[in-house]
């Protein structure tokens, strides 16, 4: 089994959900009293939020890389940036350390294409939803039409990732307004939306929506494990 490393803490909320999805998956193939082999270094999410709404990438990306080196120090195989948003600096931390980066939205893009989705919604930061660093990869890459929310519907969206989300936060308004979000995506065409937000799927879950949810935590997760055994 190889060593799985962890950039995490993007925020701690769902890095949890990373640690138990990739612990259930390797107990689920593996059996017994088998557990994953995880180097994690987790960041102060306040210094990496503070940055990223001031734009101040280079500096989030210097953080990142030296992390990440940390967790190539500490053992790991290859590496798993924890998010979404900061694949914005996917090149930057790559380009630094010499052990793979398995990156989310192609973990994603693959389980999308094998069932045969075409065109997708997409929640998550503003950041992911409204640059290139993400979609742009889903497009050009995979051929996967994406869309995006309204824009008072984004930033409702982003909000509720930092305001609440992040913090542990769950209100069942949030919910409702999330739902009604991705029941416009699918009247507009989408066959299926991706929850491109570790933290989204702390607040709906396939059980409250016919629409295909993908969630990017999970998928990354289960990604992981299947690298790790490969
Ligand atoms: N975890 C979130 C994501 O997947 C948002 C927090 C962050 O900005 O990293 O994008």
């Amino acid at each position: 089994m190889k060593t799985i490393g962890l950039l995490g803490g993007m925020s701690w909320e769902s890095t949890t959900s990373y640690y138990k999805a990739i612990n259930e998956r390797v107990k689920a193939e593996l059996g017994g009293l088998h557990s994953a082999k995880i180097c994690l270094y987790s960041v102060d999410f306040a210094e990496i939020e503070q940055l990223q709404h001031a734009g101040d990438w280079p500096a989030t990306a210097r953080i990142l890389a030296q992390a990440a080196k940390s967790v190539e120090k500490g053992g790991a195989d290859f590496l798993m940036i924890c998010t979404n948003t900061m694949h914005k600096v996917f090149h930057e931390i790559e380009s630094q350390i010499s052990i793979p980066v398995l990156h989310i939205a192609d973990a994603t893009a693959q389980q999308l294409v094998r069932d045969k989705v075409t065109k997708v919604g997409l929640l998550g930061t503003r950041f992911t939803m409204e640059q290139d660093f993400y979609k742009g990869r889903l497009v050009e890459n995979f051929g996967i039409e994406v869309i995006t929310p309204a824009p008072d519907e984004q930033s409702l969206v982003h909000e509720v990732i930092y305001q609440e989300l992040c913090q542990g936060i769950i209100e069942p308004e949030s919910k409702a307004r999330y739902l009604e979000i991705i029941e416009n995506l699918q009247q507009r065409g989408a066959q299926a939306v991706i929850l491109g937000c570790t933290e989204i799927a702390l607040l709906v879950q396939q059980s409250d929506t016919e629409t295909p949810l993908y969630d990017t935590a999970e998928i990354h997760a289960i990604r992981a494990v299947e690298f790790a055994l490969a």
